[in-house]
């Protein structure tokens, strides 16, 4: 099915694809995409499905994709941010061509800014932020001029270089694009370019104690790098015809922007306001907390890059909003994992079998297959003995006729080892079974019947005295809702938190996955794939389970 899927997919180019396309065939030499993010917080998947297309593209067609960082708002952003938005690029498998930062185009912004300000294209409002939105009109009334429109040039030239110089104290005034204050596009009525703000930014430090507007410096960054390509989410297009004015009126290189729509996910929060409430009133362990959609999240869990490339390769690049299925994601994970992860066995709700014909205090060492997709995985040593662990549901007192594990009386292979009987089950007064007491065929071990009985069940197991305990997370869906921003009367999206998105057990492992290192997902065999924590030490292991074994709760659409 899903190689089917994908020589379709092959055939079709995507939309933005076509527009790469067809500007190679007017004659455009070049691809130059760019990453655009602000470093006012981590990355998350939507985040994710944007590199993939910006670095996708510029790779697709022998372009470039830049990095850059749209840092300007120096109150909001930090180093923090900065750092992170790197390492998850690349740990995603790209590497921007250049690194910049709109912060280092500020004297240029600056100079442009003077340069319409000069041709009458902008001028200083002493109106309060609060006046200038009451005066910005509605989309069926028009905007009220600001009683300062009028300023001459060189009033406007001096205030501004007066506001660069520190002489006002925040929101005392505001640099605005002289348009049109009747636009049917509300951004056209006079938008804000520059606002005062006396704050330290984390890379120019106090040079500037005026900052740009993201309106205002996002095309011209754009056009400075020489995009050809600029591609964002949706909710831009009402922006494009403002950039396009700015590049007009500068007479400067003209990038041209194309919108996607945005990723949406359900039973996901991708607002980066909401996220960091999350972290900042402690209902997450912090940004990397495995249940949060960021990509150090992912990471932590288990996910692999390549699970997360061939997840937006998957969804595509559509031009309508629409929300995707977190079961795709989960699957894309699955699949990735089924290929590359290695299979250990672990019990996590544990029933102590004693086998009580086998010698006590022998341990015997069987051969185990360490990924049966992967040849080169080859195998490792699995230690046997009298007392072992199994899983709970693969015993059943009163089994239906399709049960094939373990019942009274029946007959089970231990995974890599030998076949057992059940002769006996050991009760505690509550009448809850505690033990089973079993024989075992000594001609049968090492994973094959020698007198060729055949028996239909092969459960797992760990040797009870050479099991490693370890802390087991299990993480469900953040948000009880499909969509976290459903709120029910009177309560808050905080209200559709899921109090079950982590469970912690204990779980018993077979002693190799002490080695496995942290954030490498393994297989338990027949329970999920699951990789060591960020928070595991030698004395306290913490296992986080990445994904399930089979979707057992989303609906997958494919
Ligand atoms: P903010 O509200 O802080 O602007 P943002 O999510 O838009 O949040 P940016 O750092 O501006 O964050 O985003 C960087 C780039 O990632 C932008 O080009 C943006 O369009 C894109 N992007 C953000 N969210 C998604 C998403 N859910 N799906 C796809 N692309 C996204
Ligand atoms: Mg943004």
């Amino acid at each position: 099915m899903a190689s089917e899927t994908n020589e379709t997919r092959e055939k079709s180019l995507n939309f933005l694809e076509e527009i790469i396309e067809e500007s190679i065939a007017r004659g455009e030499k070049r691809v130059q995409t760019r990453f655009p993010p602000e470093p006012n917080g981590y990355l998350h998947i939507g985040h994710a499905k944007s590199i993939c297309i910006n670095f996708g593209l510029a790779k697709k067609y022998g372009g470039r994709c830049n990095l850059r960082f749209d840092d300007t708002n120096p109150v909001k952003e930090d180093v923090e941010y900065v750092d992170s938005i790197k390492r998850d690029i690349q740990w995603l498998g790209f590497q921007w061509a250049e690194e910049h930062y709109a912060s280092d185009y500020f004297d240029q912004l600056y100079a442009w800014a003077v340069e319409l300000i000069r041709k009458g294209l902008a001028y200083v409002d002493d109106q309060t932020q609060e006046e200038i939105r009451e005066n910005r009109g509605t989309v069926s009334v028009p905007g009220t001029p600001s009683p300062w429109r009028d300023r001459s040039v060189e009033e406007n030239l001096n205030l501004f270089e007066r506001m660069k110089n520190g002489e006002f104290p925040d929101g005392a005034k505001v640099l605005r694009a002289k348009i049109d204050m009747a636009h049917p596009n509300m951004l056209f009525r006079d938008p804000i370019m520059y606002r005062i703000i006396h704050a330290e930014h984390h890379r120019t430090g106090d040079k500037w104690c005026i900052y740009p507007m993201y309106d205002y410096a996002h095309g011209q960054s754009d056009s400075i790098e020489r995009i050809t390509h600029s591609i964002c989410t949706l909710e831009f297009d009402v922006h494009r015809p403002l950039y396009d004015w700015f590049i007009r009126a500068l007479d400067i290189y003209p990038s041209h922007q194309y919108e996607f729509a945005r990723l949406n996910l359900t039973y996901t929060m991708m607002s980066k306001r909401k996220l960091l409430k999350l972290v900042q009133e402690g209902a997450v362990m912090g940004w990397d907390d495995p249940r949060m959609p960021t990509i150090c999240a992912l990471r932590r869990k288990g996910y692999t890059p390549a699970s997360v490339r061939n997840f937006a390769e998957m969804v595509g690049v559509a031009k309508r909003d629409n929300v995707i299925d977190l079961g795709k994601l989960e699957y894309c994970v699955r699949e990735d994992l089924n290929k590359v992860a290695q299979r250990r066995m672990a019990v996590l709700n544990p029933l102590k079998v004693t086998i009580t014909n086998y010698p006590d205090g022998q341990t015997e060492l069987f051969t185990a297959v360490n990924n049966p997709e992967d040849e080169t995985a080859g195998t490792r040593q699995v230690p046997f003995s009298k007392v072992i662990w199994i899983e709970r549901d693969d015993f059943m007192e009163n089994p239906p006729k399709k049960f094939f594990r373990l019942s009274p009386g029946g007959e089970v292979r231990l995974r890599y080892s030998y076949l057992i009987k059940c002769e006996e089950v050991v009760k505690d007064d509550a009448g809850n079974i505690t033990e089973l007491r079993c024989t075992y065929d000594p001609m049968s071990g090492g994973g094959s019947s020698s007198d060729g009985r055949r028996v239909k069940g092969v459960i797992h197991w760990v040797s009870a005295k050479d099991a490693v305990e370890a802390e087991i997370r299990l993480f469900n869906p953040l948000f009880t809702k499909e969509n976290p921003d459903d709120v029910d009367e009177g309560q808050t999206w905080e209200d559709n938190l899921n109090p079950e998105s982590m469970v912690r057990i204990t779980g018993y492992l077979e002693p190799s996955l002490r080695e496995v290192p942290v954030g490498e997902a393994v297989q338990f065999e027949r329970v999920g794939y699951f990789c060591p924590d960020t928070d595991s030490t030698p004395e306290h292991l913490v296992f986080n389970r990445t994904v399930t074994l089979k979707d057992s709760w989303a609906k997958i659409n494919r």
